[in-house]
């Protein structure tokens, strides 16, 4: 007796952006940075999943932002050992 809803709707709505639109640096760069909407996220979060060009262009922020991390903590001389 359940009535399976078809899924109507889906078929409508067009894609906003085609891959190669999501397939930019500064796009991953303003995921890294969280400054996408929750839409554009979600596009990029996914396109970066399928993508390995942006793939690598997030692991490489990624690393850079742990050094700039560490260099960070390094400064803070929370353990002065070194003299
Ligand atoms: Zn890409």
């Amino acid at each position: 007796m359940i009535s399976i809803s078809t899924t109507e709707g889906v078929a409508k709505m067009s894609e906003p952006f085609a891959d190669h639109q999501l397939c930019q640096s500064k796009n991953i760069q303003a995921y890294f940075d969280d400054e996408l909407d929750s839409t554009m996220h979600l596009l990029v979060e996914r396109h970066i999943g399928e993508c390995p060009v942006c793939n690598a262009e997030l692991g490489a922020l990624q690393r850079l932002q742990a050094l700039v991390g560490l260099a960070f903590r390094g400064q803070a001389g929370l353990s002065p050992v070194m003299h």
